[in-house]
């Protein structure tokens, strides 16, 4: 999908290049260009480990009245999108209609507007709020003059001598019934939209036709394998799951990730070990104090808003389907953006034998983030603090051993990790330290984990 689906623009060609050469400066054994058709072959040929890592590919149809006799311009996204991308596709009709309110409808109607698209509306069942696309996606998407039409059903494709005419919609609207809020119709009359073409793009589906379903793999409700969310195994011990094939479409860290713990388990099951008994990560902290007021982190606290990253003007974007649209921060936008950064990497750590109870730290905390009180049970103690901490999924961290018997609390939701409190403190009982994870790569023993990377291998 990253090199068919998601479009140039957005990720061009050298980039999915440069990253795949990574791996392939290792000489894997590669076999490009073949589909597989079955896995009970694949097993026959007696590989020891086989992950599978086929993605996501159907896209959903919505076989509404119509769409058979008008089906030359009436497209599944995802493989009009990989028609683009293998240039089997460059062009459209001059009116479009985008179903779906997703990122991939963001990316098809992006794409249609750089093939002779110049009429090109989204259409979407919700409200604007509830659609999935990332807000940034819609707002990109907007800025090439694309309006988004919510609160429309698709009923109908309309068509004339076996040609699409347009698309007839239900009108909804948002009802609360028994206290849940549902989309239903309105009531009110249909709304016709006129078109050339349609790109459907409201949903994404695993498919795994070449996988014999007696073959020993349970398949649950939804005919997915069931795979282990933590080694990637299925119920065939030697064969692995990893990116969208696992648990549906996500993205493309989650792939990687994945890849890395599926990579774990294939090692310990060819040593014949336990794929569960896995090492975890390995974590250190480090001071970070440099003198009193002197950090090895900046921690000049910054009160800029985002900095959008630029883009390429709309007239320019449009005219060819390759053309990168971000361009990136230059060096001094990109460094007033690293400005804002948090430091999440450096923690307050604080020590409650070395603390003499001044509330000198309380003082200085410019977000009131530490109380020092009696301990409580949470719910009370959240709206005891200096300032209630109202973002209940972040726990509070709560530290007793203290003289008085009483608790710190820090709420760290609210922290700006700018070390005041720990250069006040008379007793060195605040710290600001760096936290290091080191993932356990496949093949690693706990001795052997280290921050070194291994050098790549020349091109
Ligand atoms: C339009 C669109 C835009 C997206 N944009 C983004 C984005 O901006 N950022 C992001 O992080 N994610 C994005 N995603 C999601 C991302 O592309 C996927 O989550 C990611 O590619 C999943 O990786 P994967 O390796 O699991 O599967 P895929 O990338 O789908 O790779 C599966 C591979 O398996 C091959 N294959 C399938 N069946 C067989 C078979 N039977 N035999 C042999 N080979 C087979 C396919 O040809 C393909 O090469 C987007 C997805 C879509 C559809
Ligand atoms: S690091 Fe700054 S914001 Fe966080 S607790 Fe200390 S003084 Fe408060
Ligand atoms: S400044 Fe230091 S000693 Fe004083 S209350 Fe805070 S942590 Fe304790």
């Amino acid at each position: 999908m990253i090199r068919t689906q998601i479009p140039r623009f957005r990720l061009p060609e050298s980039v999915i290049d440069e990253e795949v050469d990574y791996i392939l400066r290792y000489e894997p054994v590669t076999h490009f260009g073949k589909r597989v058709d079955s896995l009970k072959e694949v097993l026959a040929q007696g590989w020891d480990a086989v992950f599978v890592g086929t993605g996501a590919p159907r896209g959903r149809d919505l076989g509404l009245p119509g769409q058979k006799e008008a089906a030359a311009n009436i497209h599944i996204g995802i493989d009009w999108l990989s028609s683009v991308s293998f240039e089997h596709i460059d062009k459209i009709g001059k009116r479009v209609i985008v179903l779906g309110g997703g990122n991939t409808a963001m990316d098809c109607c992006r794409t249609s507007r750089r093939l002779g698209g110049e009429d090109v509306k989204v259409v979407v069942r919700s409200g604007f709020d509830e659609m999935k696309a990332s807000p940034w996606e819609k707002e990109d998407a907007q800025h090439e003059g694309i309006p988004i039409l919510n609160f429309l059903n698709p009923k109908e494709f309309t068509h004339k001598n076996g040609k699409l005419t347009g698309v007839l919609f239900t009108k909804m609207g948002w009802v609360e019934k028994g206290g849940k809020k549902r989309l239903e119709p309105t009531g009110e009359p249909d709304v016709h939209i006129e078109c050339d073409d349609v790109l459907m793009a409201v949903g994404q589906e695993n498919s795994f036709p070449w996988i014999e379903r007696d073959i020993g793999m349970t398949f649950d409700k939804w005919d997915m394998p069931v795979v282990d969310e933590v080694t990637f195994q299925s119920d065939i011990p030697n064969v692995f799951f990893g990116g969208d094939a696992a648990f549906g479409p996500k993205n493309i860290i989650w792939a990687v990730a994945h890849g890395h713990d599926a990579a774990v388990s294939i090692d310990l099951f060819c040593q014949g070990k336990d794929v569960k008994d896995r090492l975890p990560p390995g974590v250190s902290m480090m001071s970070t104090k440099m003198g009193i007021h002197e950090w090895a982190y900046d921690n000049d606290i910054s009160l800029d808003l985002r900095y959008k990253v630029p883009l390429v003007e709309p007239e320019v974007a449009l005219r060819n389907v390759k053309i990168e649209v971000e361009k990136g921060f230059d060096p001094l936008l990109g460094y007033k953006e690293a400005q804002r950064c948090l430091n999440c990497d450096v923690q307050t750590v604080f020590s409650a034998p070395a603390c003499i109870e001044c509330d000198a730290c309380v003082d200085i905390c410019p977000m009131d983030c530490i109380t020092f009180t009696e301990n409580g049970e949470e719910t009370e103690l959240r709206d005891r603090l200096n300032a209630p901490a109202k973002t209940l999924t972040q726990d509070l961290y709560v530290q007793d051993g203290l003289k008085t018997g009483r608790v710190m609390v820090k709420d760290e939701d609210v922290c700006l990790h700018c070390g005041l409190c720990a250069e006040r403190c008379p007793t060195g009982a605040w710290d600001m330290q760096q936290f290091f994870l080191d993932i356990t790569p496949a093949g690693c023993a706990p001795k052997h984990v280290s921050r070194k990377r291994e050098p790549m291998p020349a091109k």
